[in-house]
């Protein structure tokens, strides 16, 4: 079904929703820190984040902000012993879509968060195709940057919507026709050489050497393919 990051620092209430949530075949994991929880959602593709406020490190506000702040999109749900007014105010305008007041009920919990995945839409792992590794590097389409240990490289319009559309076929080719149409529309003809250019340039920020791609591959007299 979905995967679900908690981040959660009492290890009795956490392992109680790891094995409810497995138990409703989602697949789990768990971070007892914000920063931990912070690694976890950014090195894989997480459908939902159910966070704990008071944690050790950073608090969950920080957490759910600096998640909005990166681009990140999925549903958050808040989990958290304070039921004041302001603190489910404040949940709510750093980006998370619920807040649950401890003590909860199990069910309730468990159909609030059927409730924010079946809202965050038919689409899981959403942010799987905003952000992506390419190599050593980072994909961030929200943003638009090629992040590196070197540093952030911005990425036009052009080629964040073709690379976005190259991945979602990622490991086949698409054709050159496509990308036109999908990105300039139908009946819109730039210049032959168009997408071929933004290739090139996006190779240039992409590939370890531009002139032997690894990741942007041509696929001769049809298109381009994505291969990671
Ligand atoms: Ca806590």
């Amino acid at each position: 079904m979905a995967h679900i990051v908690i981040i959660e620092d009492e290890p009795e209430l956490a392992q109680g929703l790891c094995d409810n949530l497995e138990f409703e075949n989602h697949s789990v994991c768990h971070a007892l820190t914000g920063e931990e929880g912070l690694a976890l959602v950014t090195s894989q593709a997480t459908d939902l984040v159910l966070l704990d406020i008071m944690l050790p490190d950073i608090n969950g506000f920080e957490v759910c902000r600096r998640l909005r702040e990166a681009g990140y999109t999925m549903p958050i749900v808040i989990l958290s012993a304070r039921g004041q007014e302001l603190d489910k105010v404040r949940g709510l305008e750093l980006g998370a879509d619920d807040y649950v007041t401890k003590p909860f009920s199990l069910r309730e919990l468990l159909a609030r968060i059927d409730a924010a995945l079946r809202r965050a839409g038919q689409a899981p792992a959403a942010t799987a195709r905003a952000r992506f590794p390419v190599g050593a590097r980072q994909v961030d389409l929200v943003r638009q940057k090629v992040i590196s240990s070197a540093g952030e490289v911005p990425l036009g319009y052009y080629e964040s919507e073709i690379l976005r559309i190259l991945h979602e076929h990622v490991g086949r080719a698409v054709p050159r026709t496509e990308l036109l149409e999908r990105i300039w529309g139908t009946g819109v003809f730039p210049a032959d050489r168009t997408v071929d250019n933004h290739i090139v340039s996006l190779r240039r920020k992409l590939e370890p050497d531009p002139k032997k791609p690894k990741y942007i591959l041509t696929a001769h007299a049809v298109g381009y393919k994505l291969v990671l």
